[in-house]
């Protein structure tokens, strides 16, 4: 089945294991210093998440899928984008995560794309799904290099110059294989997340390696109970 009709607003909520977003920037450094307020106490508070937080935290707890191209109503609007730039998205994540500590993720993330086709019954959209592999390389000929990471890139400037569609986009991470050593990832910024509810909570790795480190036990291989611990420890903040 490539082609799907689904109803609106989606019959999902933002919790655990999954959450809405209307934009594609990764990390941090992809996003521009508009994207944050400055408060009336004078602190600097940002508008923009980067996904990699999500990610992070989708890694170290049960996994989970981000859906962009989605809005805070349920309502799938896609993202508006070239062809070059859908590739522009995929290099950006594997940039993103080799830069995760302390080994990329990439194995645990799947992604799905998928052309959203407005209908005229408002309450439905139409979704079509895009296979990179099987696309015609002569509809959009590669960028030989692009810009990842950064703020702009030469294929951002398509979307005024080329045929552009509107995108969503599903990232889905696996959970934690429980018969692995629990691993805690870190993203770009060299930050570790937990979900909790429909948000992310920073853990503070030093707190719990230190914790560990007085029980003079293996962090790695304290699995439930190093989940016990980081529970314990966004609770009492
Ligand atoms: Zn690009």
């Amino acid at each position: 089945m490539n082609k799907a009709i689904v109803k609106l607003p989606l019959a999902i909520e933002e919790d655990v294991h999954n959450e809405f977003r209307m934009h594609t920037k990764l990390m941090l450094t992809e996003l521009g210093k508009f994207q944050s307020k400055q408060d009336k106490d004078g602190s600097i508070r940002r508008t923009l998440q980067p996904i990699s937080k999500t990610i992070c935290s989708f890694l170290n707890t049960d996994g989970g899928r981000l859906f962009l191209g989605v809005n805070d109503d349920k309502i799938i609007k896609g993202i508006t984008m070239s062809k070059n730039m859908l590739y522009h998205f995929f290099g950006s994540l594997r940039h993103m995560c080799e830069k995760f500590k302390p080994f990329s993720p990439i194995s645990r993330i799947k992604v799905s794309i998928l052309e959203v086709i407005p209908m005229d019954d408002k309450t439905k959209v139409k979704l079509k799904k895009v296979d990179m592999d099987k696309e015609e390389v002569t509809d959009f000929p590669k960028l030989a290099n692009h810009s990842v990471g950064g703020f702009f890139c030469d294929c951002f400037k398509e979307i005024n110059q080329a045929a552009t569609k509107q995108y969503l986009f599903i990232v889905q991470v696996a959970a934690p294989d429980p018969n692995a050593a629990t691993v805690i990832y870190q993203n770009e910024e060299g930050l570790a997340y937990r979900r909790r509810l429909a948000s992310n909570k920073c853990v503070y790795l030093d707190d719990l390696r230190r914790m560990m480190h007085e029980r003079n036990r293996l962090f790695v291989d304290l699995h439930d109970e190093v989940r016990h611990e980081i529970d314990r420890f966004i609770k009492f903040h």
